[in-house]
């Protein structure tokens, strides 16, 4: 799934990165006060607007990300979110994209986008010492990765991720700036899966829009 449905072009494909690209900056910037006031519930309240920042680097380099090599794209697109986002969270973020870049630059390449991607949520996963279940972006990433292995429709993927953000709402904090509040942390969403999962669900929604295209 995801880049099975190949673009007709390089035209078509860089279309579609700059499409995807600007409809995440978009959303971001949708949510930023609302990303804000969950991380001001059990963190330090910026996380909206360093998401904000890191995604407005990301659509300033569009049409030079666009014009690359998927792999080359991707890990020059981690690159800048790691210096553009910053906090606990742009480390993480970068982490992915830049992993999932050498995952679809590998010699010999890998069997499928869904094996990359569930590598690079694994490298998330040791950048930040987590794992799932201790109330972070992992608790979107990683069942989002488990679901696109088992090849779940763009569709359903866009679903399922806003539930992987709401279950973060029962756990307690074990990483990062919310692990501080320990019990205090449990019945707030976690912000980091919040973005994720907005994130997560316009991925999926542009590369639908983009297959029945
Ligand atoms: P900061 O905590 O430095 O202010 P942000 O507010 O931008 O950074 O990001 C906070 C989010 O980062 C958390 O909600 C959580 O999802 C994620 N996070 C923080 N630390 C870790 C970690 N060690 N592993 C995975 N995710 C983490
Ligand atoms: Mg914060």
């Amino acid at each position: 799934m995801i880049l099975a449905r190949e673009p007709k072009s390089a035209s078509d494909q860089a279309a579609r990165i700059c499409r995807v690209i600007e409809a995440c900056r978009n959303a971001i910037a949708a949510q930023e006060a609302h990303l804000c006031d969950l991380d001001c519930a059990i963190g330090d309240g910026d996380h909206g607007t360093n998401m904000r920042r890191g995604l407005e680097a990301l659509a300033a380099e569009r049409q030079q990300l666009a014009a690359m090599p998927v792999p080359e794209a991707m890990i020059a697109a981690g690159t800048i979110l790691v210096m553009s986002i910053g906090g606990a969270a742009g480390p993480l973020y970068g982490t992915l994209l830049l992993e999932i870049g050498k995952g679809l630059a590998a010699e010999p390449p890998p069997a499928k986008f869904p094996d990359v991607f569930q590598q690079a949520v694994a490298a998330v996963a040791r950048r930040g010492k987590s794992h799932p279940g201790e109330k972070t972006l992992l608790d979107v990433l990683y069942p989002f990765s488990e679901a696109v292995i088992s090849d779940t429709p763009l569709q359903q993927l866009a679903e399922q991720a806003q539930g992987f953000a709401d279950m973060t709402i029962d756990m307690k904090a074990m990483r990062g700036r919310a692990s501080f509040l320990g019990d205090r942390s449990v019945g707030h969403m976690d912000p980091g899966a919040a973005s994720c999962a907005l994130l997560c669900q316009v991925v999926c929604h542009e590369l639908a829009k983009a297959g029945a295209a």
